[in-house]
């Protein structure tokens, strides 16, 4: 399956942990050789002993994805090390702070715009000319609250839907080119951010548990899935998406 992989070049940011180191090991299963961009080294390097301990691929690169200097020196050091990029899976982001919309500094509220939304425009500014070379796909990290609000997280729920709206339209401008670009919409999942929000409530994973009709949360293998499925010839009609992979929750 997904034979088209081998050989391919995928770019993941944020993928020292959760979802994206997921991710990048479900590529490099079929051959993709995999670019870890993420803040946190030592996660990053680890993901990447994790992708060679079966014999796949992966090179860190320390990025700032905020930053238009990093993605774009991320970018050329694809490059430069593998000569090519044909995917790329925009998914670095921060939960920011919880709190009602007047208790959030401006400061906070800008900081989870630029991790979460503006990296994902900036990402797609530097990778678009290189997979437009070839085509390729790229797939953006939105979430649930990327397509219904959720009290108490007002940068975080503005971030996710922007990034939908950025998918639809980056879509419109490149799908003539040969290159895909979709979104997916996660419910829960169990990563280190989750960890995070529930280390200051031990009540709620259970209660986000019941919150997905399936009744459980999911596992970020469950999202590596679907992104590479995105990204494969499987899904060569799919331009401008947004997908959720949710157990449910948006069905409600
Ligand atoms: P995580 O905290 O486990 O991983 C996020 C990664 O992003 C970390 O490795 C972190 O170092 C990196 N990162 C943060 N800021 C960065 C920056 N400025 N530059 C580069 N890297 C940076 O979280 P996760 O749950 O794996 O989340 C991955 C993505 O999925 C996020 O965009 C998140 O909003 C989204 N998401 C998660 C869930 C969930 O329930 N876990 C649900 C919906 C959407």
């Amino acid at each position: 399956m997904y034979s088209e992989f081998i050989g391919k070049v995928v770019l993941i940011t944020g993928a020292a942990s959760g979802i994206g180191r997921a991710t990048a090991v479900r590529f490099a299963e079929t051959g993709t050789k995999v670019v870890v961009a993420d803040v946190d080294q030592h996660g990053g390097e680890q993901t990447v002993q994790r992708v060679q301990s079966f014999g796949g691929t992966a090179l860190f690169v320390r990025a700032d994805v905020s930053k238009e200097a990093d993605v774009a020196a991320l970018v050329q050091k694809t490059i430069e090390t593998f000569g090519r990029l044909d995917y790329a899976v925009n998914n670095a982001g921060i939960e920011g702070v919880s709190a009602p919309l007047t208790d959030i500094k401006s400061e906070d509220f800008d900081r989870v715009i630029n991790v979460n939304l503006r990296s994902v425009w900036l990402c797609m500014k530097y990778e678009l000319p290189e997979l437009l070379k070839q085509g390729g796909a790229i797939v953006n990290m939105s979430s649930v609250a990327g397509l219904v609000g959720f009290s108490g997280s007002s940068p975080y729920v503005a971030s996710k839907h922007a990034i939908v709206g950025l998918t639809k339209t980056a879509a419109l401008e490149y799908s003539k080119q040969g290159v895909r670009i979709n979104a997916i919409n996660p419910g829960v999942i169990m990563t280190p951010m989750i960890d995070r929000i529930a280390s200051a409530n031990s009540e709620i994973i259970n209660q986000l548990e019941v919150a997905h009709p399936i009744g459980r949360t999911g596992n970020p293998e469950e999202i590596a899935a679907a992104v590479v499925w995105l990204c494969s010839n499987e899904a060569s009609f799919i331009t401008g998406v947004t997908l959720p992979v949710d157990g449910g929750f948006v069905a409600q």
